[in-house]
């Protein structure tokens, strides 16, 4: 109960209305807790065989919703797995207090999305509402389907795809019509995997102000949770006064996801691993990301999928910010994806690169596809060069202590490291003290992050500003 009062408190600001799990309580003082706000309140208390944790009888539990209803809750939650006879008396009885009838899917079992549907509205219940797990972030469609179908038939419907891979269900509901999205309190434990906090919800996704002609856009990738864009895209549309908004999408199988998901979108970002894999599903894509052989960005035209490759000149832009590259030696670390761009993009500028990898044969065999000079990773010590270029992940949390070269190797030169993460790198602390002119990871991301925005949103958005949404400063 104190537990309850907290978070009601903690949330009163941000959530429209509040959910009373009276499972979750051992002997919930309803009426209470119901005075507790001024907000409407929909008591639910969920069975064990629903994914809650009432254990009592179903008497009992058809009790405890009988009097919320007499305290003033403005919703009862009954289940469908409940007996018809039991739904079919709430729902003759109700007045005041309305009915949500409710179903869910808890371990990822097939399901008859229709047959679910039906039997939700069969029951005559004031809103429907089913939840069930995703793992990838295709499923979403699901939700997205079965709320278009309610909108199509003017129901008030609910649609949760739970677990991280089902967030973007809980920010694009009222894209697809729904009645509510479910948050947790700001700063206290989620009810649920996939919730995002109510003042998130609020204000860096402004659910509020979706609707059916918001544009969708969002960053595709596995792991994705770390990925800061939903903190900088979203900032941006917002004071580009654009009708769109950001999400992660928890992308492991590419296929399903260009089948269900992307007809829903009109743009997206793209991470690793898919920025190779992408490529076979658009229609076109520009001259620089076809020699790189990544894109990282993708856009709609018309009914086709345009890719391109932000990357590239987010990393030279950034190197240059600081010292030309024309006729300059870069020595460039990695021969991964981060480092093929900047290979190409360095020799668009007119650098001599030489590539040094960790396995020979990959800066060889990159090397030899660009036309640029390998080295063995043992002979760094002995390379000329006037800019280092780190493309490794060495030095990355929680690794920040190593460093992929020595200190006296970096006196007086130009240092780019492209790990954002910590935001000032061993390599860049020993470059700075050897004298030499750093470039951080921040940069590169904030150049490609700034150029996706300029075809997300149509005109540039200012550095400093990007540069304030990453890193607050
Ligand atoms: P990737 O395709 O996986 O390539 C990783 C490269 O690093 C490979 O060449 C690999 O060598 C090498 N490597 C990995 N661990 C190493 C170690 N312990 N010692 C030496 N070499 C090692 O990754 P990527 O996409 O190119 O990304 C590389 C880095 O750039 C990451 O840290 C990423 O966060 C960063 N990045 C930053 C931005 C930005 O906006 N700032 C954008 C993209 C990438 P092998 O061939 O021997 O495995």
């Amino acid at each position: 109960m104190q537990e309850a009062f907290a978070q009601i408190a903690a949330a009163e600001r941000d959530a429209d209305t509040f959910e009373l799990r009276l499972d979750m309580m051992t002997r919930p003082n309803i009426a209470r807790l119901i005075d507790a706000t001024r907000k409407p309140v929909i008591a639910t208390c969920r069975p064990v065989r629903e994914g809650g944790v009432f254990a009592g009888t179903e008497r009992e539990r058809i009790g405890m919703l009988d009097l919320a209803s007499v305290f003033g809750a403005a919703y009862i939650d009954i289940e469908l797995s409940t007996s018809p006879g039991i739904i079919a008396e709430l729902v003759a009885r109700r007045k005041e207090c309305k009915v949500i009838a409710s179903h869910h899917v808890l371990d990822g079992t097939l399901f008859d999305i229709r047959r679910i549907f039906q039997a939700l509205t069969s029951t005559g219940a004031d809103v429907i509402k089913f939840a069930y797990e995703a793992a990838d972030a295709w499923e979403n469609h699901l939700a997205f389907d079965f709320l278009l179908r309610a909108r199509s038939e003017k129901r008030n419907a609910i649609a949760v795809a739970m677990g991280e891979a089902g967030t973007p269900s809980r920010i694009l509901y009222r894209k697809f019509g729904g009645w509510a999205t479910y948050a947790s309190p700001d700063g206290l434990a989620l009810a649920a995997p996939g919730q995002i906090p109510a003042a998130e919800l609020k204000t860096l996704y402004r659910v509020d102000n979706l609707n059916p002609s918001t544009k969708v856009f969002g960053v595709i990738g596995n792991p994705i949770r770390q990925s800061k864009g939903v903190y900088v895209h979203n900032p941006l549309f917002r004071s580009a006064k654009k009708n769109a908004v950001y999400c992660r999408f928890l992308v492991d199988d590419l296929p399903l996801f260009m089948r269900h998901l992307s007809p829903h979108l009109d743009g997206f970002s793209v991470t690793l691993p898919h920025k190779q894999g992408v490529m076979e599903f658009l229609d076109d894509v520009d001259g620089a990301s076809r020699a790189i052989g990544a894109v990282n960005t993708v856009t709609r035209k018309g009914k086709k999928w345009i890719g391109c490759n932000t990357d590239a000149p987010g990393a030279l832009d950034a190197i240059e910010g600081v010292a030309k590259v024309r006729d300059r030696r870069v020595l460039i670390l990695g021969a991964g994806g981060a480092a093929r761009a900047i290979v190409f993009e360095a020799q668009q500028r007119g650098a001599h690169v030489k590539i040094a990898n960790r396995t020979f044969a990959r800066a060889e065999a990159l090397a030899k596809a660009m036309h640029a000079e390998s080295v063995r990773w043992n002979q760094i010590d002995r390379t000329d060069f006037d800019i280092l270029v780190n493309a490794t992940p060495v030095g990355m949390l929680p690794h920040e202590d190593e460093s992929p070269v020595d200190r006296s190797l970096l006196n007086r030169k130009v240092v780019f490291d492209a790990v954002y993460n910590p935001p000032e790198t061993k390599l860049l602390k020993d470059a700075r003290k050897a004298g030499a002119r750093v470039v951080t990871g921040a940069s590169m991301y904030i150049n490609q992050a700034a150029l996706q925005s300029a075809m997300y949103i149509g005109r540039k958005p200012s550095l400093a500003k990007m540069r304030k949404l990453l890193l607050g400063s």
